[in-house]
C-alpha cells in the first residue's frame, strides 16, 4: 500500500482540529495522526507525545539544521512548527495514511511536496467575526495572541483556492460528514 497525506488546513479557530478528531475516532484503521513538534507550551489537557512534541527553541533549531522536518514554520512570531519524517514514516510503517492539523503555508508546502499522494483541504469558517467567536470560546489564547492569530486568519483566508477542495465549516455535523465523505473517496482512489 503506498502511504497517502490527508491535509486540514485553516486559519486557527476554523475548526479544523475537531473535525480532525472527528475523523480520527471514526478510522483509526485507515488513519494515524501526524504528531507535530512545536516550541509553544502546552494548554491545559494537551499530552505532550499524543498532541504535540514540544520542545524548545533550541532543540527545533538543531533539529532542522539535521534536516529532520519535512516542512517547518515560524507560524507565530518566536513559535515554530514542524513535521518530522520520522513522524510519517512512522505511520506509513503500521499501514496507515497519515492525517495532518496545520497551517496554510505548511499545508500547501506538503501539497507542492506530494502532490496526487495529497489531499489539501482548506476549512473555511462562515466569517472572519464567526472565527474571533470560536477563538474567544476556546479561551486558550491571550488577549495578544488572539489579535495575532486574527491578522494572520486574514491573509490566511485569501489562500483557499489554492487547495484541492475548499471545505465550509458553518454546521458542524455537515462538516464532518463531508470531511469523511472527501477522505474516503480519496483513500479509496476516486476522484473528487
Ligand atoms: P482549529 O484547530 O482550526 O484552530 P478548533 O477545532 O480548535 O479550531 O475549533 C475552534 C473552536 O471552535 C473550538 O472551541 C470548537 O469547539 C469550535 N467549533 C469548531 N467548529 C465549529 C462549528 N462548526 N460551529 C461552532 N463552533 C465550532
Ligand atoms: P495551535 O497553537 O493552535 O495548536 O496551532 C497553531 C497553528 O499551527 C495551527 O494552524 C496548526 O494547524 C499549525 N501547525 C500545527 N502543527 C504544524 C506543523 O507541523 N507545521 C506547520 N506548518 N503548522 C503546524
Amino acid at each position: 500500500m503506498e502511504g497517502k497525506l490527508i491535509i486540514f488546513s485553516a486559519p486557527s479557530g476554523a475548526g479544523k482540529t475537531t473535525i480532525v478528531r472527528h475523523l480520527l475516532s471514526k478510522h483509526a484503521e485507515k488513519i494515524s495522526f501526524s504528531i507535530s513538534a512545536s516550541t509553544r507550551t502546552a494548554r491545559g489537557g494537551e499530552v505532550n507525545g499524543k498532541d504535540y512534541y514540544f520542545i524548545s527553541k533550541g532543540e527545533f533549531l538543531h533539529r532542522i539544521a539535521k534536516k529532520e522536518f519535512i516542512e517547518f514554520e515560524e507560524v507565530y512570531s518566536g513559535t515554530f512548527y514542524g513535521t518530522l519524517r520520522s513522524e510519517v514514516d512512522r505511520i506509513w510503517a503500521t499501514g496507515k495514511h497519515v492525517i495532518f492539523d496545520i497551517d496554510v503555508e505548511g499545508g500547501l508546502h506538503l501539497k507542492r511536496k506530494f502532490a496526487d499522494r495529497a489531499l489539501a483541504v482548506f476549512v473555511q469558517p462562515p466569517s472572519l467575526g464567526v472565527l474571533e467567536q470560536r477563538l474567544r470560546g476556546r479561551d486558550t489564547d491571550t488577549e495578544e495572541k488572539l489579535r495575532e492569530r486574527i491578522a494572520k486568519a486574514e491573509k490566511e483566508l485569501g489562500y483557499a483556492n489554492r487547495f484541492d477542495v475548499i471545505l465550509n465549516n458553518d454546521d458542524l455535523s455537515k462538516a464532518c460528514a463531508e470531511a469523511e465523505k472527501l477522505m474516503l473517496d480519496f483513500l479509496s482512489g476516486e476522484k473528487n
